[in-house]
């Protein structure tokens, strides 16, 4: 048996489709997509969302290499790339991985947003010595942990992201996908995680309203995690229109249903500045 090293987590933004900074948001936070962890020397960014801009002041005072990965090309989810620091490290080891579109590398597809008219620098300007590395549903070995992508129920080549520990621990990223309960290659997929993050946009209610939007009903991913008997569930990707109050109201929903059925799954919702240990 390996020893077995904790995993920190730790959440830098938690909303989803545009950033929601409001007084009444306060508590979960208004930054868009970015998790990230330390593992093997190696710092492991998920998802570049508004949140990357605080962590990349964190990340700029070390020399450890990263490994940056894009879920996805859509705006929530890069649109802190530019302001994230250790790009404009000389020198500094970044592994950048992500979906690319048609017949096009990784690079050649971030390229057409990162330039100008969109933003004033392009990613030659970056200084960092960047390795790209364009996504497929093949298992990425890393010193140990294995990142193992696969495709998830969202728009444009979404990726859901699991990684596997030496000592067998998983954790799983899931930050846009329109989970249906009838997936059941998903829900093998998840079994027996330690950590599921998955998106949890809307209540049945708004769900019944947005089918087909790409996002998903946090009911259904409560129960398709209690039943692939998950450890532990963070909802993420909140709603821009879910303020602290109504997501206060869905977390004590999914603990009702979980003491109701008598499953050991943990419940939480993720909060922007928040870590915890797995
Ligand atoms: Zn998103
Ligand atoms: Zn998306």
């Amino acid at each position: 048996m390996r020893r077995k090293y904790p995993v920190q987590i730790t959440f830098w933004g938690v909303r989803g489709s545009v950033t929601s900074h409001d007084p009444k948001n306060f508590k979960h936070g208004g930054h868009t997509a970015c998790v990230s962890f330390y593992y093997h020397k190696k710092w492991f960014v998920l998802d570049a969302g508004t949140g990357i801009r605080n962590l990349g002041k964190k990340l700029a005072k070390t020399r450890r290499p990263i490994v940056l990965l894009l879920s996805h090309l859509h705006w929530d989810h890069v649109f802190g790339l530019p302001f994230f620091k250790p790009l404009y490290q000389r020198g500094r080891k970044i592994i950048l991985a992500g979906p690319s579109r048609a017949n096009h590398s990784f690079r050649k597809t971030l390229n057409e947003a990162m330039r100008p008219p969109f933003f004033p620098i392009r990613t030659n300007q970056w200084r960092a010595r960047i390795r790209w590395q364009t996504l497929k549903q093949k298992p990425i070995p890393l010193d140990g942990v294995i990142v193992e992508p696969r495709r998830v129920a969202h728009h444009n080549g979404t990726f859901g992201f699991r990684f596997v520990f030496p000592d067998g621990r998983k954790i799983i990223y899931v930050t846009d996908q329109e989970l249906r309960p009838a997936d059941k290659k998903f829900a093998r997929w998840i079994e027996g995680a330690d950590l599921l993050i998955h998106d949890s946009q809307y209540d049945r209610k708004t769900y019944a309203k947005r089918k087909g939007w790409g996002h998903s009903c946090f009911e259904i991913v409560l129960t398709m995690a209690m039943d692939a008997k998950v450890k532990r569930l963070l909802l993420f990707h909140h709603d821009p229109d879910a303020n602290d109050k109504t997501l206060g109201k869905r977390l004590l929903l999914c603990r009702q249903r979980i003491k109701a059925r008598r499953s050991s799954l943990k419940c939480s919702m993720a909060k922007e500045g928040w870590s915890l240990v797995v």
